[in-house]
């Protein structure tokens, strides 16, 4: 705490005083046309923003640090600040410096945080900007997440580790109770801490009441999660906090459940390029090929869809049924046109509420809330009950829309600030007060040709400025015939200015009935927007439609233009995909792409799949992923048919990368991620594994490899497509039900290797790694002592390599002869003591026939 020093100022004192309640944000203090910081603040932000860092008083004994910003572009500093989760208080200058006897009155009239923003020229229109709050009780973690600019709130239990929610969330920013010791550690840069009390259930449960206007939260579920309850409470104080308000627009907290989503890892997030390309950042993702939203609201939609597809089969049904609708009735198009009209009516409803809305929002609301009827109308909706029910939640909220088009100007000016915003007809008074301002004008300019006529100065003219307000201005050559009622204010070096009684009368009309009109603008405006508060939730709800509508316009034209079927949806487990197809890979490459199917069911449930590199495994894999992702979103799919079952999870072991700033070497990545797949997967999980253990010796790497897919397999009985380039591990498709091996296909042709990419069953055991390293530019020499090699090891090896192989089969099996062997089995049961010779005899019969079966 900064201690005020009897010698300082009383600006300071002031200065200090304010900045005791914002010890840990950067406070950027108004002077004049600049935001200045002080102290440590001005420290800071002289380094993270790059501006020069002076003092205040140098030749006193107690300087005091300073940096500042120009007013007009502090909006450019902030935001840096923020990129790099710096909080910001802005305190402004609220009282009259003509009136004030001291410094002028100020104060903090908004804090900007990184996961509170709403204000459009911080946030990127298309993603969503969110923050989350995380508490440990008694061992038992929650979160809480909530989007300030959409009002969306939730909380959970957790039930993996906080991590894995950060990293699906992905947060702006992410409080904790500032004694909380988390058992994981969280991303320091983005956290913020609070005092304890924030975190408690009482004050939640009571800020809760206070949020929905009733006494009792008996049915909200709250009891049910105590500790998210909890969390949730800090994360609503703390925005409170941040706006100085209550925030009526923040919706009713929803408690999620793990099993309402499928869930998608933030390892399988990366890997399946859902949002960024892993190669090459300039290369499509998922979300960049099929995000063709017409408005940002739906393209955020589409992004929450995509990260959280749903398992509850009927909702999903219900989007597809609507594309089905739009693409019977070939109306995806024309709907799309009107939606590109419709504004963020989201995030304007939120800017309402907070009453940060501009002039230009609420006419863009009006039109965009307008323009439903004609959706409505052309989406002829009452032939499909899903489609009703979507347009009947799309609200036109007609009494803010007609108070909006009363009020406000169709093309107002950008802020208040200036007038121009209320409409002509709206408020008599304004009106009066306008037209005093007007007929002032055309009076002063009727006193300019008076004057002119008058003194003969043909020069003569009327103008303003805000140092000296009105005056006249005389070229100095006809100085001599300025009359004697002139007062003279200024001599310039070409011109005399003067002023005059009746020009000062004048003057103080024009500027009272300015400033009054201003005043009365102003005063309108926030009447205006405290009149569109009980629509909020309204206008919530339909821009809630708007985006379903426009996610599912965009999914019903990409069906078309990608050609993408519905997939059907089963009870019955498993994974059956027709002639499937990779998005990306097939939109990058300018040659066709080869679709493939996938049969995958619990008798079939370990596809092991070889092939030579390059040869597509990676692609069918990953096409089968995306596949089952985007069914559970209700977008139609790249196949000619796919019938999903249920899926809970979607794991993705695929590449590998150092992690070497954590410490982690390749081989243990791999081994980390594969740890947690055979943790956590379950029956209904689908497994991608994509090579595994090759970072380490051969036989450790074959080890791993076989035992991971034998758990998969045998215990875990996931869904799983598992490549290798062990061709040992095929054996295992021979010995255990639920296993088969499918491969890739390429030919050699004139010594050169052709890639067909076709999936087809058995395994093979070529690699082609030659003569791919041939392709990949490996030098000719290094190409060719590699054959020569590779003949030797074949050659030498030979039957000792098969050898070996079979008694590392024979081996793998010894650990589980139950599973493997029928004879075993039975023979696990027989008690030699209990037997007579003959059924000795007939039970070495029994097994001998047992093992020849
Ligand atoms: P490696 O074993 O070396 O990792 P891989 O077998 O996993 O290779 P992929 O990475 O899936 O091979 O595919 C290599 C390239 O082949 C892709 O980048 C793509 O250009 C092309 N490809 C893959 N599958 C197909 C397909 N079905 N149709 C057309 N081209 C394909």
């Amino acid at each position: 705490m900064l201690e005020a020093p009897s010698s300082i100022t009383p600006m300071m004192q002031q200065y200090l005083r304010i900045k005791a309640d914002y010890p840990d944000t950067l406070l950027l203090y108004r002077m004049g046309d600049f935001y200045e910081l002080f102290y440590e603040d001005a420290v800071q932000a002289a380094e993270l923003l790059d501006i020069t860092l002076t003092s205040r008083n140098k030749n006193s004994d107690n300087p005091v640090k300073m940096a500042g910003v120009p007013h007009h572009s502090v909006d450019q500093y902030i935001q840096k600040l923020i990129k790099l989760s710096v909080p910001v208080a802005i305190c402004e200058q609220i009282g009259d410096p003509a009136k004030a006897k001291g410094p002028v009155e100020r104060k903090v009239v908004r804090v900007v945080t990184p996961g509170t923003l709403t204000d459009e020229k911080f946030l990127d229109a298309r993603t969503e900007n969110l923050i989350m709050a995380v508490h440990e009780v008694d061992g038992k973690q929650a979160v809480a997440v909530l989007e300030i600019s959409s009002g969306r709130f939730l909380a959970k239990d957790i039930t993996e580790s906080v991590q894995s929610e950060i990293n699906q969330v992905r947060p702006a920013e992410i409080l904790t109770a500032d004694s909380a010791v988390l058992t994981e550690q969280l991303p320091e840069d983005r956290v913020q801490e609070v005092p304890d009390w924030y975190f408690s259930y009482e004050r939640a449960t009571d800020l809760l009441k206070a949020q929905y206007g009733v006494d009792k939260l008996t049915a909200y579920d709250c009891d049910q999660y105590p500790v998210a309850t909890a969390v949730a409470g800090a994360l609503l104080q703390y925005a409170i906090d941040v706006y100085g308000s209550e925030l009526p627009h923040i919706q009713e907290l929803k408690f999620e459940t793990s099993d309402e989503y499928l869930v998608l890892d933030d390892c399988s997030w990366r890997n399946l390029e859902i949002e960024r390309n892993l190669s090459d950042e300039t290369r499509n993702s998922l979300i960049d090929l099929y995000d063709r939203c017409s408005t940002a609201m739906g393209a955020r939609m589409l992004r929450r869809w995509f990260r959280k597809p749903v398992r509850n089969r009927l909702a999903v049904q219900r989007r597809h049924m609507i594309i089905e609708h739009l693409l019977e009735y070939n109306i995806s198009d024309s709907v799309r046109t009107i939606l590109q009209g419709v504004a963020d009516v989201e995030r304007i409803s939120s800017r309402v509420a907070t009453k940060s809305a501009r002039p230009v929002d609420l006419v863009r609301l009006r039109e965009s809330l307008q323009s439903i009827p004609a959706l409505v109308e052309l989406i002829q909706p009452n032939d499909c009950p899903e489609a009703l029910t979507l347009c009947k939640a799309m609200d036109t909220v007609d009494e803010a829309s007609d108070l909006i088009a009363r009020a406000i100007r169709e093309e107002p000016a950008a802020t208040i600030r200036d007038g121009g915003v209320i409409r002509q007809g709206y408020d008599t008074e304004l009106d009066e007060l306008i037209k005093l301002r007007d007929d002032s004008g055309q009076q002063l300019a009727e006193m300019e040709i008076r004057e002119r006529n008058r003194t003969g100065i043909r020069n003569l003219r009327i103008h303003y400025n805000r140092v000296h307000g009105y005056y006249i201005e005389v070229p100095r050559q006809a100085a001599d015939l300025v009359p004697e009622d002139y007062l003279r204010r200024q001599t310039l070096k070409n011109n005399e200015r003067f002023t005059h009684p009746k020009l000062s009368e004048f003057e103080s009309t024009i500027l009272g009935a300015k400033e009054k009109s201003l005043a009365r603008e102003k005063l309108l405006y926030e009447q205006l927007l405290e009149y569109l508060q009980p629509f909020v939730s309204r206008m919530q709800k339909s821009a809630d439609s708007l985006a379903q509508l426009d996610v599912l316009c965009n999914f019903a034209r990409l069906s078309i233009t990608d050609s993408l079927q519905r997939p059907i949806l089963v009870d019955e487990p498993g994974v059956s995909i027709v002639g499937g197809r990779h998005p990306m890979v097939e939109a990058t490459q300018n040659k066709p792409f080869v679709p493939n199917d996938t049969e995958l069911k619990q008798q079939n449930r370990l596809l092991l799949i070889t092939g030579p590199n390059m040869g597509g495994k990676s692609t069918y894999m990953r096409q089968t992923a995306v596949i089952v992702l985007l069914s559970y979103t209700g977008c139609y799919v790249p196949a000619r048919s796919a019938t999903i079952g249920p899926i809970d999870r979607i794991f993705t072991r695929i590449g590998a990368s150092d992690d070497l700033s954590a410490g982690n070497s390749t081989f243990m990545v791999e081994m980390t991620e594969m740890a947690t797949i055979l943790h956590r997967a379950t029956e209904q999980s689908l497994v991608i594994v994509d090579e595994i253990g090759r970072g380490t010796s051969t036989f450790d790497g074959l080890a791993l490899a076989w035992a991971c897919a034998d758990n998969l397999l045998t215990d875990i009985r996931a869904l799983c497509m598992f490549s290798t380039h062990y061709f040992e591990i095929t054996a295992l498709a021979e010995y255990s039900p639920g296993a088969s091996n499918v491969h890739l296909t390429a030919v050699q042709h004139e010594g050169k290797i052709v890639f067909l990419y076709e999936v087809r069953q058995g395994a093979t055991k070529q690699s082609y790694g030659i003569q791919v390293a041939r392709l990949a530019g490996v030098p000719s020499k290094v190409v060719s002592v590699a054959s020569e090699k590779l003949s030797q090891l074949t050659e030498s090896a030979g039957n000792r390599e098969q050898m070996s192989a079979r008694q590392s089969q024979i081996s793998f099996f010894d650990t589980k002869p139950c599973d493997r062997s029928p004879a075993l089995e039975k023979l696990k049961h027989v008690d030699p003591d209990e037997l007579s010779p003959k059924e000795a005899l007939e039970t070495l019969y029994l097994l001998k026939r047992l093992e020849e079966d």
